[in-house]
């Protein structure tokens, strides 16, 4: 079919795979979008939704260049400048303000469904992207110079570049045959919209106990989003109690800070994982998003690291374009895929690691120890700070501030 060519067919469009096919697309890529579902329309009068995402400086740079951040930084967000973390011991706790790291915030607190809902009505209105949805990918065909893209409906695509961005159980990864290590946590991550006797005064606060980290995140009206991991069986439980016994259960979970919790919306569970891809790429096909990694949710990193795997991916092509070269080729698929799959592997062994620190009750002195050091340590708070706002050293350069357009002169 001739008339379906183009350079990238991008395989799903949640937050990572739109945020790629804006910028691809705004540098002047031909880019065909294929999403299984469409998004639900935002509805800024409905109560905030159970799912909502801490995203970092580095991916509202990212998120600026795809040309939706103000239309998503307009509608009911809560940027937060303090973050604090306690052991749940007795020792004080780990504070980081964002001014004392010369920084403006340390995130915003967006619903996934307003950066889904902002990103599909510019991809889908633009005209710049070719969007196929309802549609799913049903089988690649692979060859030297392109790939052939079979979906649900019989359409054929052909791409120079396809990108898997289908999430966790991605069939792209499948279909080109990368490994992937998997740990199943057995553990839960408990979602809901809770009020204390206290409003949140804008500070993300996460308490590490046995079993999990609780963490509240703040919402503009002064509500917090919680994201409560515990064993899958006490998730279980929780999800069972009434709302007052759920309450009760969460004020002496987050004792000591913002009072008493007096409200507390509807409860969900997600079962909580890690899984790693050996490599991002093979075959003109790249991963990107949950498809390349999943994390623990402890330090909110997720689809962050998403949006710096559109953002790595965005350069190589571009540069790749410059070079006169195939953005579909080996060797520039290897760059993106070795360059990212080291900071998701740092990132995913990072919480890893965390994690089971803090699941271990034998381990408590080594905690303590470790949270004295960090709390003296500018250096140490100062590395933490830059990796988890997304402008470390290592950080695409769009995360970091620089333009498409910048990007594209060089
Ligand atoms: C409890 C919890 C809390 C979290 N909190 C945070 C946080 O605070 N900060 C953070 O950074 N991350 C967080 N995360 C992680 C974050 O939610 C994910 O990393 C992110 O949603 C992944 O986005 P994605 O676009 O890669 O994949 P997905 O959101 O899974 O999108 C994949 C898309 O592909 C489509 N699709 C799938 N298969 C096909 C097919 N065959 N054909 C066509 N389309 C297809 C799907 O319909 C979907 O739209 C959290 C996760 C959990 C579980």
């Amino acid at each position: 079919m001739s008339d379906l060519n183009y350079d990238v067919v991008i395989i799903g469009a949640g937050m990572v795979g739109a945020t790629t096919a804006s910028l691809l697309s705004r540098s002047g890529f031909t880019v065909a979008l294929v999403e299984a579902h469409k998004p639900q329309e935002f509805d800024s009068d409905a109560d905030v939704g159970l799912r909502v995402s801490a995203i970092s400086p580095g991916s509202a740079a990212v998120l600026e260049q795809a040309g939706v951040w103000k239309a998503i930084s307009a509608q009911r967000v809560r940027p937060y400048r303090r973050m604090q973390v306690e052991d749940g011991i007795d020792s004080e706790p780990l504070l980081f303000d964002a001014p004392a790291f010369n920084l403006e915030r340390l995130g915003t607190i967006v619903e996934n469904s307003l950066t889904q809902w902002s990103l599909w009505q510019l991809v889908s209105n633009t005209g710049l992207v070719d969007c196929y949805c309802p549609d799913r990918l049903k089988a690649i065909e692979f060859d030297d110079t392109h790939n052939r893209v079979l979906l649900n409906s019989d359409k054929m695509l052909t791409a120079t570049l396809v990108i898997g961005a289908d999430g966790a159980r991605s069939r792209v990864r499948k279909a080109i045959g990368v490994r992937q290590d998997y740990w199943a946590y057995n553990q839960q991550g408990l979602v809901a919209v809770v009020g204390k006797q206290k409003p949140n005064p804008g500070v993300a606060w996460q308490r590490f106990m046995p079993g999990g980290p609780l963490a509240f995140l703040p919402l503009e009206d002064g509500r917090s989003s919680i994201v409560w991991t515990r064993p899958s069986i006490e998730a279980e439980r929780l999800l069972a109690l009434d709302t007052d016994e759920f309450c009760s259960e969460l004020s002496i979970a987050s004792s000591g800070w913002l009072g008493e919790v007096e409200s507390c919306g509807p409860r969900a569970a997600f079962p909580l994982s890690m899984r790693l891809s050996e490599c991002y790429a093979a075959q003109r096909t790249v991963l990107i998003g949950d498809a390349a990694h999943t994390v623990h949710p402890l330090a909110g990193q997720g689809v962050n690291l998403g949006f710096a795997d559109a953002a790595g991916l965005t350069e190589s092509l571009i540069r790749a374009r410059h070079a006169g070269g195939d953005i579909g080729s080996a060797k520039v698929l290897q760059s993106y895929s070795v360059s990212r799959r080291s900071e998701s592997e740092t990132m995913a062994f990072g919480m890893h690691s965390l994690r089971s620190l803090f699941d271990i009750e034998a381990l408590s002195v080594v905690r303590q120890a470790g949270f004295a050091v960090v709390r003296r340590s500018w250096t140490l708070k100062d590395m933490f700070l830059q990796r988890a706002a997304g402008v470390a050293g290592n950080a695409p350069r769009l995360a970091k501030g620089a333009s498409l357009q910048e990007l594209m002169r060089s």
